[in-house]
């Protein structure tokens, strides 16, 4: 259920709706709108009457929310949410670039990488320290040794940083360093940690699942808005298909679907999906011409020394090109749609 209220409702009204939520035993989440205050009401498990609402002042109307996913659904926010990180706006209307290699390795490597990225236009810089690698015997990351570096990164640069958690324990070490963490396609439905990063008070990168349709990919992110965070920013790594010319299928559809559907921004990952680098660029061109409100590309000085996904990560140069290639593309598809 959606309590709408009207424009001219006082903070005082806003509050009462709050107070009988909750006396109701449901979870009241205020919405911020541009155009008007709304409460969404969770924590029901049947149908919630409306007329306790109906009857309050400043109330404008009471919406049966349709979807099973509530907070994510245009139909609870209709207008675009765009997600503050660091200095970069996602979902404002520029393409939000975020750069730099599958995992941080060392100093040396990382600052290398993040000063041609910066360089590059990229304002966020990511780098994994907690790798969640299908093999036990592969590299795990640097984990909390790496924290230094971006922290030397963040102030040398003024990239926002963005890196990946994998339970309650690495979300714990990176918070106060990071811009923005991120749920990895292994954890989209690891409900706990989603719970978690939903508390945690940054943005949030959630990659879609291996396996996931878009509901549960809605569903995933839902976790994350009900506990109070709005800043979350949906990623397309690709999807596991039959085919097996690429790592994983990039799910173009996805992106206009996902426009559709929900307002928060969406955003592409064609590393991953490719699994190959000559794929990378017509991937993310693609991504960027479909809508997508930024991409994540991971870029290596040295991608044959890589401890992970070097096959798939772009030279620093290649970087450049493709930056200043989707960043046009990115610009004539927002003059088409306007
Ligand atoms: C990553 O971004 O390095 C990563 C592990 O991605 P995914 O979770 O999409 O596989
Ligand atoms: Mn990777």
């Amino acid at each position: 259920m959606l309590i709408v209220m009207r424009k001219s409702a006082t903070d005082e009204q806003i509050d009462r709706v709050l107070e009988v939520a909750k006396s109701q035993g449901l979870t009241p989440v205020p919405i911020p709108g541009a155009q008007r205050t709304a409460v969404g009401l969770t924590g029901n498990q049947g149908a919630i009457d409306p007329r306790p609402f109906q009857e309050l002042e400043g109330v404008r109307e009471c919406i049966r929310v349709s979807r099973p996913y509530k907070l994510v659904s245009r139909e609870t926010k209709p207008d675009d949410t765009a997600v503050t990180v660091h200095k970069t706006k996602i979902g404002g209307g520029d393409l939000g670039l975020i750069a730099g290699p599958c995992g941080v390795e060392s100093a040396e490597q990382a600052l290398t990488i993040a000063r041609h990225v910066r360089k590059a236009g990229a304002t966020l810089f990511r780098g994994g320290l907690y790798k969640p690698r299908t093999s036990p015997y592969s590299f795990q990351g640097m984990q909390e040794q790496g924290l230094g570096i971006i922290e030397d990164i963040k102030a040398e640069t003024d990239l926002g940083i963005v890196t990946e958690v994998i339970d309650r324990s690495s979300l714990d070490a990176v918070l106060p360093v990071v811009d923005m963490v991120q749920v990895g396609a292994r954890n989209m439905q690891n409900f706990r940690l989603l719970r978690a990063v939903g508390q945690c008070g940054k943005p949030v990168l959630l990659k879609r699942g291996m396996s996931a349709t878009l509901e549960e990919f809605f569903m995933a992110a839902e976790y994350i808005l009900s506990e109070g965070n709005y800043g979350v920013v949906l990623c397309e790594r690709g999807v596991r298909t039959y085919l097996d010319h690429t790592r994983n299928t990039l799910d173009l559809a996805v992106i206009p679907a996902v426009k559709d559907l929900s307002h928060l921004p969406i955003i592409a990952d064609p590393s991953h999906a490719a699994g190959i680098r000559s794929m990378v660029r017509p991937l993310a061109l693609a991504a960027a011409a479909a809508g997508a409100d930024g991409l994540m590309v991971e870029v290596h000085h040295e991608p044959d020394k890589a401890l992970s996904d070097g096959p798939q990560s772009l030279l620093p140069e290649d970087f450049d090109k493709l930056a200043r290639a989707a960043k046009a593309i990115h610009q004539t598809q927002q003059a088409q749609t306007a």
